[in-house]
């Protein structure tokens, strides 16, 4: 394994973002992971796992040791009549995995497909998409402590799941991820009611879809709707949908018609963040090299400034004037590492 000092990290996340890592290593082993966390308690470095950086924002140069996780391989733990327990390393790319698990017949992940990124990061933030989220799957997870280095395995409740959070973004940041050990169901029905998953399949004439109808629908859907960061580069969703109470939710749909709603548990109603960024006039959007996509609110594109600080004050003006003409507070999806203007930005977002 080889630490790289000051290493740009402008490759390593899909926002192509300017940064310099104070420096980079890419584990594929335990055993690799435990020399890098040494390495970096020797020089007095925080430790930053990364993926493939397609979730993060970086605000400036980061001042830690940037560990990418690289550990490959899955491998079947046990088995009942209805179900496999697999585990799969930290490293392993998303939809490669989502790929071989629905052509072995583990259909029940196919809505999750084309989601970009890694095994080991998906617990971070329950990824989600179609209808389905990943704490649906989910038997444990595999961790390592970064202060202390004690192995450590959680159970799916242990890891406090919601809607794109879970515990490893409140209180226990300072772990990393090695392994997620899925319990897959073996004859899973295929969750085809999300509505545009629904009008798809029904378009194509399938009445009854299996999951590999589900997998290969979401894939034509988010290949025709989603920017490529190879050309525009982004991070997915910039905020999450926010979830309000009904009476606030009420009040709203009775001043604007067209407001879309989505029921989220007792007394609270999801909004689509894309219409409100739509209606606060930021669609298509462009500023300082940075901007809104044309065709798809949620999106911020670096269209050339290089810069997070750039991608962090425009994501602050949609939020401030979507907070002043709908009362609704946006919550930024990506999380922020680096240095502004010598101010340390956290991982809280
Ligand atoms: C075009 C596009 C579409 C997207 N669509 C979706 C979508 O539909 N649904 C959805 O939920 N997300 C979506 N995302 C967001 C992203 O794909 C997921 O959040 C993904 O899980 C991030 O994986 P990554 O390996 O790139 O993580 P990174 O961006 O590298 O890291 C994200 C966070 O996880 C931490 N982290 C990463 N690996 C580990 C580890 N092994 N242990 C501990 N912490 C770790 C990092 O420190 C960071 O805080 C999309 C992103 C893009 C660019």
């Amino acid at each position: 394994m080889q630490i790289n000092p000051d290493f740009s990290l402008a490759a390593h996340n899909t926002l192509a973002l300017a940064a310099q890592a104070r420096a980079f290593a890419r584990v594929e082993s335990l055993d690799e992971l435990r020399q890098a966390r040494v390495w970096a308690r020797a020089e007095g470095l925080g430790i930053l796992p990364l993926g493939e950086g397609s979730n993060v924002v970086f605000a400036g140069d980061v001042d830690a040791l940037v560990m990418q996780l690289a550990s490959r391989g899955r491998q079947l733990l046990d088995s009942d009549d209805t179900t496999h327990c697999l585990r799969v390393a930290a490293g392993e790319n998303w939809h490669a995995f989502v790929t071989w698990a629905v052509g072995q017949g583990y259909s029940g992940l196919a809505n999750l497909a084309l989601i970009p990124g890694t095994v080991g990061a998906a617990p971070i933030q329950n990824i989600g998409a179609y209808g389905v989220e990943l704490e649906q799957f989910v038997e444990a997870v595999q961790v390592v402590h970064l202060d202390s280095g004690v192995e450590q395995t959680l159970s799916a409740a242990d890891c406090g799941f919601a809607y794109r959070d879970s515990i490893f973004k409140r209180e226990l940041t300072d772990v990393v991820v090695t392994a997620v050990d899925f319990r897959l169901p073996l004859k899973a029905p295929a969750q085809a009611r999300y509505p545009s998953l629904a009008v798809y399949l029904e378009a194509q004439g399938i009445t009854e879809p299996g999951g590999m109808d589900v997998y290969n629908a979401v894939v034509a859907i988010r290949g025709a709707r989603l920017p490529d960061p190879a050309t525009d580069p982004n991070a997915g969703s910039f905020f999450k949908n926010p979830v309000v109470a009904e009476s606030v939710a009420k009040a709203l749909a009775g001043q604007y018609s067209g407001m879309p709603t989505y029921p989220a548990g007792e007394g609270r109603i999801k909004i689509p963040a894309a219409w409100l960024i739509e209606q606060a006039g930021w669609k298509g959007e462009q500023r300082n090299g940075v901007g809104v996509h044309p065709g798809h609110a949620l999106v911020l594109v670096n269209y050339g400034a290089n810069s997070g600080a750039r991608l962090l004050e425009l994501a602050r003006a949609i939020q401030l004037s979507v907070q002043e003409r709908f009362g609704v507070a946006l919550e930024m999806e990506p999380r922020v590492y680096g240095e502004v203007q010598g101010a340390a930005q956290g991982a809280g977002q």
